[in-house]
């Protein structure tokens, strides 16, 4: 079914408020889940709110928690985000980044233990429309690991994402790189199993190391598969850095054994935020982008059908898409959405 963009936003700021979040709280997450879904990715949007209500339950998430000041020195930041929802503490951390970069050209900021921050594109926005260039290298712990590193047939990573963006020039639409490590991202692989569909060959493993098509076996307890680096020693390469950047260097901790694993969904996320002028003038960061930008789209496709987009470009196509024609939600999604309304005594009629 399409479901037009405010209501469904409205339908989830209600659960969100049901769940203990005060309506301030509950309209940052709930924006943020419905904005992953206009941008086509229904693994980060609405889908997520069973796991969060498994995990407010087991005391692995805290509504209504900000994001603790551990270190403020310079341009360096470093938040806790207290297993508060990920949505919040990582926005008002990144706008704490944003301030200090305008001021000091740079800033590194950690935030380390946040309940999930969803998806990470979404603090690349927040840099893109304040001007600036952020880099996000995220690890995410508290799970059993669900991705193998290369030629490996035994999970050792979660799905680490990183998200570099970039504002745009005027002329240029912004650039939007944002993606997880493994081939595909875990919550696409729920999407699939939701709406009954098989995965593309070469995304999953199983126990043996044999490639398997079949999504439920990572949401068995343990997973029974694995998922696939993408990019082979490329991307798992850049998992190790996440751990490491992430992880180790904000002082939440890496997915290693002797850390916590209570069930919950931990990110931490460590950001580079980034004043475009800090080494150069605007006018020529501007006209080269323009030009290099101009150059990557003259290249021929090699199908006329599949046009040569950057990074950025199919989110911008899917929100322009689904603002005007409704956001698609498969019947299992929306079930477990009207269950939990009705757990917490959310009104379920007059939403489609
Ligand atoms: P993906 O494979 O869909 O890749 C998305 C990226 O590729 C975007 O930057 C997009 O603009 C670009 N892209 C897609 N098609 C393109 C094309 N034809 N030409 C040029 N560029 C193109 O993303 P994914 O790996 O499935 O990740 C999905 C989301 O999951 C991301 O938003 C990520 O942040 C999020 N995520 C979050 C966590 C977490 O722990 N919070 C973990 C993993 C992933």
């Amino acid at each position: 079914m399409l479901i037009e963009e405010n209501k469904l936003r409205e339908l989830v700021t209600q659960i969100l408020q049901g769940m203990g979040s005060d309506r301030a709280e509950a309209e940052v997450v709930g924006d943020h889940l419905v904005r992953a879904n206009l941008s086509g990715h229904d693994s980060h949007g609405i889908g997520m709110l069973p796991h969060y209500v498994r995990n407010l339950e087991i005391d692995r998430l805290k509504p209504n928690t900000q994001a603790k000041t551990i270190k403020d020195a310079g341009n360096i930041l470093v938040f806790d985000g207290q297993l508060g929802y990920g949505q919040r503490v990582a926005k008002e951390s990144m706008q704490q980044a944003i301030d200090k970069a305008k001021h000091h050209s740079i800033c590194l900021m950690g935030l380390r233990n946040a309940h999930h921050i969803g998806r990470i594109g979404t603090y690349g926005e927040q840099a893109i429309d304040a001007g600036v260039i952020s880099i996000h290298f995220v690890n995410v712990t508290d799970h059993p690991p669900v991705v193998a590193p290369f030629a490996a047939k035994q999970a050792r990573y979660v799905t680490n994402p990183i998200c570099i963006a970039v504002p745009g020039t005027g002329k240029t639409e912004s650039i939007l790189l944002d993606f997880a490590t493994s081939r595909i991202a875990l919550g696409k692989v729920r999407v699939a199993m939701n709406k009954g569909d098989k995965l593309a060959t070469g995304m999953v493993i199983d126990e043996t190391g044999s490639e398997n098509t079949n999504p439920d076996i990572m949401f068995e307890t343990p997973p029974k598969g694995a998922l696939m680096p993408f990019g082979e020693h490329k991307g798992s390469g850049l998992a190790l850095m996440c751990e490491i950047l992430a992880g180790v260097l904000t002082g939440g901790g890496s997915i290693q054994p002797g850390n916590n694993r209570l069930g919950g969904i931990i990110n931490n996320m460590m950001t580079i935020v980034i004043d475009p002028q800090a080494m150069t003038s605007q006018n020529y960061v501007h006209n080269e982008i323009d030009a290099l930008l101009d150059y990557v789209k003259s290249a021929s496709p090699v199908n006329s059908d599949t046009p040569v987009l950057t990074a950025g470009d199919p989110e911008r196509l899917s929100t322009q898409d689904r603002r005007t024609n409704g956001i698609p939600v498969d019947d299992n999604t929306w079930q477990q959405l009207l269950d939990t309304a009705k757990k917490y005594g959310v009104a379920t009629g007059e939403w489609v």
